[in-house]
């Protein structure tokens, strides 16, 4: 509360009631009296009423407005003194420019600041009034917005005039300036709310990023490759790094890249199906090759999945390499391809020949049709095997395969059993062609000559037939009829077609079972050299002899060897006992001789099968070394039908055993068909007529004719000439007429053991 304010009186003009109410309780409340009126004219009323120390006044007021009643006032001489305030919405500097010509002594605008107004209110209260010295000065001419005004007021006043309205501008400034700090934090905080919005949309996208790259990673760590590709050019939009890696290309590499590009010119348009295919379905497989980086192939598993984003139609694409399952299933298919085929001709194998005749069984005993299972060898291929080796018997197979394959029926099998030189032709055909007609096939398929090397070999077939269920009622039986059927029809040596019965079976049987009595008899011993003599026809004396084989079984006795040397030849064991023969024989004659004997030339049987390779020529060697036999005292004995199998090698291996000493002579002569052109050109020293015409030369012309001839011309060769199975007194005379030199027969002594022939030695019969 201000100090004698009591006393002092204000005057307030306002024409709003609600403002003039809150101007009168601030002036109130500061100690002053207070009169309130409502527009100018009254204001004039209670200023010559009750003459106030100041007035407060607003300019905008119906019937006087402030600038008017201020000009009143300041015309009165009376009240001149009086300070007016003006106080307005107007802040135009014309407005108070027209205030200061009103002669107002302070100028506020609204909304006025309280405190402001106090000031204004006690600085005019405590001037001391003045005089007006408006009239002495020069009224100052002013130009705002290109219109002059003219101040009256004295320059005191105008001073004081600015003063005010720009301490009230300058509080107007400080109020702006709180404004605009208000409007700064306001800022700030909106800033900060802007930015925390930031935050959380930052965080946000963090989060959304985050999800994208745990995407992409998930893309990135599919152990399969994926791919989006555009649906145009069907390049890659988007893939992870075993797509492209798998491929074994960079991923800048793969960026520019159609899928297209990825395929061999040749599966391109293929491609371009599949991948068609895909836009039309939401899901597809399919497998293609892909080109690697490095040119290699790569099998594809690709399976397609329809996309769309941002309205545009893609591909996924997830690509699995097959190429190493792929790999491993081929590996597999191969080793169970291996377990079920034959090695050598990739026929199928048993397993599979019994599984199609069990198959065919089913179906003919729905049909009541029969099955007919042919087992098929090609004679001569033993020894082809023996003579060329496998590779060349292996080649023969593979191509008899194939011939047979070509002519199989339809629902019909082509199969071989490993470790069997023969092959099967199985025809469960339900309409059978004539078993003549499949037979004559056969036959034409077998007779055309194969090529070895050059060589053309001919073959003639061997075929064993069996026929369900005629003889036999499962698989494994007609396979072992066939078989037999077949054994049968080797015996023969020729071309042979044999059709399968239970007798046949029976024979067989015993047959295999002989072959393995055979080969234990061998190892276990039982076999025995037995010695003929050969005779001086002139001397009569023991002049050689020869080695016959026999096998001496403790039960059955002596088995001759009719009954087993075709089977050893057929069996392959021929060469083994040949080896057990030369080394006995010339062990025996050594031991004989370092015992004092006078011992003779004795001769071992070969075989055609020693006379395909140089086996024959270390065997005939080892026995020799071994025996420290001079090889004077081992002669051989080969067929003729044996020598003329393969002459040239013939001619070459005879001359190589003439070189080791060894005698050689032709047996079995004048039954084979060699022409003296031939026998010229072998090494022959010593020539034994057949059997069979020296038993003649006693009873037909034809004999004595030709043995006669063969004894002439063996003469003219320097053979010497040995006649076999002399048994009559009639043939010794007819042979010693025509110079036959020795002779071989019952009629000097049959073949006999070892210990027998020692004695004929030691006794030096004469016959
Ligand atoms: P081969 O080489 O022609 O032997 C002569 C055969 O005539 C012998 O039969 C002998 O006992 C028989 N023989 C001798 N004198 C007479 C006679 O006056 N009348 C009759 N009817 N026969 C007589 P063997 O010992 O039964 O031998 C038969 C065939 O077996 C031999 O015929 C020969 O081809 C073969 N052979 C015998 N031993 C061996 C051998 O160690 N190795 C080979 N590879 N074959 C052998
Ligand atoms: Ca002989
Ligand atoms: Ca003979």
């Amino acid at each position: 509360m201000e100090k004698d304010t009591n006393q002092i009186s204000i005057l307030i003009v306002e024409d709003s009631p609600i403002q003039a109410e809150l101007l009168r309780r601030l002036i109130v409340s500061h100690g002053y009296l207070c009169q309130v009126a409502t527009d100018g004219e009254a204001g004039l009323m209670k200023l010559k009423e009750n003459r106030p120390h100041l007035v407060i006044s607003d300019i905008q007021m119906p019937v006087l407005d402030g600038y008017q009643m201020c000009e009143r006032i300041k015309s009165d001489p009376q009240f001149k003194n009086i300070p007016v305030i003006l106080l307005t919405a107007l802040s135009d500097p014309v407005d108070v420019i027209r205030g200061l010509n009103a002669g107002a002594e302070a100028y506020l605008t609204k909304p006025y600041d309280n405190e402001r107004l106090l000031v204004e209110v006690r600085r005019l209260l405590s001037a001391t009034p003045k005089e007006d010295k408006v009239t002495e000065n020069k009224p100052l001419d002013v130009e705002i917005n290109d219109a002059h005004y003219s101040v009256n007021a004295s320059r005191e006043k105008i001073l004081q005039m600015l003063v005010s309205t720009y301490g009230n501008a300058a509080h107007q400034n400080q109020l702006l300036q709180k404004l605009e700090e208000d409007l700064h934090s306001l800022n700030q905080q909106l800033e900060t709310k802007v930015a925390q919005r930031t935050a959380s949309l930052v965080e946000e996208e963090k989060r959304a990023r985050n999800a994208e790259n745990r995407y992409k990673t998930l893309f990135d760590l599919m152990p399969e490759g994926v791919g989006i590709l555009d649906t145009q050019e069907w390049k890659f939009i988007e893939f992870n790094d075993v797509a492209c890696g798998q491929l074994g290309y960079l991923r800048s590499e793969f960026e520019k890249r159609s899928i297209l590009d990825l395929a061999l010119d040749n599966d391109k348009a293929k491609l371009l199906e599949h991948l068609n295919q895909a836009l039309r379905y939401p899901q597809t497989s399919f497998t293609t090759q892909f080109l690697a980086q490095d040119q290699g192939l790569l099998d594809m598993d690709v399976r397609t999945r329809l996309i769309e984003l941002d309205g545009q139609r893609l591909l996924n694409c997830i690509f699995r390499d097959m190429t190493a399952i792929n790999r491993a299933k081929k590996i597999e298919w191969e080793l169970e391809h291996k377990s079920t085929h034959d090695l050598i001709t990739d026929l199928p194998s048993k397993t599979l020949l019994l599984d199609a005749i069990t198959q065919s069984i089913h179906i003919a005993d729905r049909n009541s049709s029969p099955i007919t299972v042919l087992a098929i060898d090609l004679n001569r291929l033993n020894t082809i095997t023996a003579s060329l080796g496998h590779p060349a018997s292996d080649a023969i197979q593979v191509e008899l395969a194939q011939r047979l394959r070509a002519i199989k029926p339809k629902a019909g099998m082509v199969a071989r059993i490993h470790n069997q030189d023969f092959i099967y032709l199985v025809d469960g055909s339900l309409d059978p062609s004539p078993i003549t007609e499949l037979l004559t096939r056969i036959s034409r398929a077998t007779s055309t000559p194969f090529n070895w090397n050059g060589a053309m070999l001919e073959f003639e077939p061997c075929i064993g037939v069996s026929v369900y269920p005629k003889d036999a009622q499962d698989a494994n039986s007609l396979l072992e009829s066939a078989e037999a059927a077949l054994f049968k029809a080797k015996e023969s040596g020729r071309k042979a077609i044999v059709l399968a019965s239970p007798e046949l079976k029976n024979e067989v049987e015993n047959l295999i079972r002989k072959e393995n009595e055979l080969r234990s008899a061998f190892a276990n011993g039982q076999l025995e050299m037995f010695y003929q003599p050969r005779v001086d026809l002139i001397t009569g004396k023991i002049s050689g002899a020869e080695a016959l084989m026999r096998w001496r079984d403790p039960i059955k006795g002596i088995i001759p060897p009719k009954d087993f040397i075709p089977l050893a030849e057929e069996i392959g064991l021929i060469r083994s006992m040949t080896e057990w023969a030369l080394s006995e024989v010339c062990k025996q004659q050594k031991k004989w001789s370092d015992s004092g004997i006078d011992i003779v030339p004795i001769s071992v049987n070969l075989v055609a099968e020693q006379f395909q390779d140089d086996q024959i020529i270390k065997t005939l060697k080892t026995s020799l070394d071994e025996s420290r036999l001079p090889a004077k005292f081992l002669e051989v004995e080969l067929t003729e039908s044996a020598a003329m199998q393969d002459p040239k090698k013939t001619a070459q291996l005879l001359n190589q055993i003439r070189d080791l000493g060894i005698l050689i002579a032709i047996d079995d002569f004048g039954t084979g068909y060699s022409s003296l052109a031939y026998l010229e050109k072998f090494p022959i020293d010593i020539l034994k007529i057949d059997i069979s015409f020296v038993q003649g030369v006693t009873k037909d012309l034809h004999s004595i004719a030709i043995t006669s001839a063969i004894i002439a011309m063996a003469k003219e060769l320097k053979f010497l000439i040995v006649a076999e199975g002399v048994e009559i007194e009639g043939q010794r005379e007819f042979l010693s007429s025509h110079h036959c030199e020795e002779g071989q027969g019952y009629l000097f002594s049959q073949p006999v053991p070892a210990d027998t022939f020692k004695q004929l030695l030691i006794n030096k019969v004469s016959y």
